[in-house]
């Protein structure tokens, strides 16, 4: 989808199946993309995350084949039809966005599902690049549908779990557990509290609506190169900063602890290991401070703990980058009651939470700012916690 609107209109998905393959699909499926309220750089420390689905998300209308042959289509990209032979399938062998879907049935292959082909046509409103987990939204809507067709019996969190298999084993990109479980384990009304070490989740009430408050998501429509060598980078000193504290992962780290643990580290480890400790402990504290709030129906007292995570991803982890933090001063400036960057940084996405009745100021502000810097004009959207992954037909 060009416009990148969400949709609930799926004809136009069985249509182009029948057009494609010459018969109607089994069933039509949907999958969320999402975006993080708070917990960054948290996940591959064992810690905390908040994510919420989006209203937008990716369609596959999908078909069932017995004959070991794997057709793929998708409307967003040129190239017509993928077709592959699921006995060939093998990690790190295709770069295309094939790779994706391809990967999942690969995934449920290898964890001994019976897997024996499917015709599947998706399209997604998830725009992608931006931080906002299309690609998670790809894996699960494929996970689902072969899910239900194959009548595996799986659970949401473990179709989670394969699909991250997928994504970091097939495709070969080291991403964490959140994206995939947001987008098969979100619910409409919440945000979803996972925990990344044992995988337990909460739903937690985020029905900003009711409150008179809107989330948007501004995406900066910018990705700075300097991202996947930073991200490496900032997990190692992670790493490092464990180890130099005796801890598994950076997630042992009680927050109450958090001076005497900076006062070792000062003593024996790099001045940028003190300040990823820092980040992560403090971040994974804000998200148990966030679902407090929101468990006492106190959504607006949220904001200040979204700029505060804000502030320790410039500073502490510096992740951030001059047009992240230009939407978080020109929407705190505009009235916003909190915003942070959300996601890797260096670009993609940035949350603001607002009352709904400021919503437009903040939004012209946010848009004013961008042009008088000169800057690409970013895209504002309003993240409305939707449902996590469905069969719609
Ligand atoms: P993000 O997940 O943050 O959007 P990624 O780089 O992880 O960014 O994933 C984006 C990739 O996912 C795209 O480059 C493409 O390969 C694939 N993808 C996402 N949406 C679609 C789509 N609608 N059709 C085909 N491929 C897609
Ligand atoms: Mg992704």
């Amino acid at each position: 989808m060009s416009d990148r609107t969400p949709s609930t209109d799926t004809a136009h998905v069985t249509e182009a199946f029948v057009a494609l393959y010459g018969a109607r699909p089994d069933g039509v499926w949907a999958a969320p993309g999402r975006v993080n309220l708070i917990g960054e750089y948290t996940d591959f420390n064992g810690g905390f995350v908040l994510p919420l689905a989006l209203p937008h998300t990716a369609l596959a209308a999908v078909s069932r084949r017995d004959d070991g042959v794997l057709r793929l289509h998708s409307a967003d990209i040129d190239g017509g039809v993928v077709q592959l032979a699921v006995d060939d399938l093998a990690p790190l062998t295709n770069t295309s966005w094939a790779a994706y879907p391809a990967g999942v049935v690969w995934a449920l292959r290898e964890a001994g599902h019976p897997v024996t082909g499917a015709d599947i046509h998706l399209t997604s409103t998830v725009p992608t690049g931006a931080g906002l987990s299309s690609s998670a939204a790809l894996e699960v809507v494929t996970a689902l549908a072969l899910n239900d067709l194959y009548e595996l019996g799986l659970t949401a969190p473990q179709l989670a779990v394969l699909a991250q298999r997928a994504e970091n084993a097939f495709v070969g990109v080291p991403c964490g557990i959140m994206d995939q479980t947001a987008a098969a384990c979100c619910t409409e009304g919440h945000a979803l509290h996972l925990d990344t070490r044992d995988l337990t989740q909460r739903q937690v009430p985020f029905d900003l609506a009711a409150h008179g408050l809107q989330l948007l998501v501004v995406d900066t429509r910018v990705k700075h190169a300097l991202g996947d060598g930073a991200y490496a980078e900032r997990r190692t000193g992670c790493e490092a900063g464990a180890r130099a504290l005796g801890v598994t992962a950076l997630r042992d780290v009680a927050y109450d602890a958090l001076p005497d643990a900076l006062e070792t580290l000062a003593a024996s480890a790099d001045e940028a290991v003190v300040r990823y400790v820092r980040h992560v402990v403090t971040d994974n504290q804000r998200v148990e401070q966030v679902i407090a709030l929101l468990d006492a129906s106190d959504p607006r007292a949220v904001g200040p703990l979204l700029t505060e995570g804000h502030t320790s991803l410039r500073d502490d982890l510096r992740v951030s980058c001059a047009e992240l933090d230009l939407v978080v001063e020109s929407a705190n400036a505009a009235g916003a009651l909190g915003a942070r960057m959300t996601g890797g940084g260096f670009g993609g996405s940035a949350v603001v939470l607002t009352e709904s009745a400021m919503a437009d100021t903040v939004t012209k502000s946010v848009l004013a700012a961008f042009a008088a810097a000169g800057h690409t004009a970013p895209r504002v959207f309003p993240a409305i916690p939707s449902r996590g992954a469905h069969r719609v037909s």
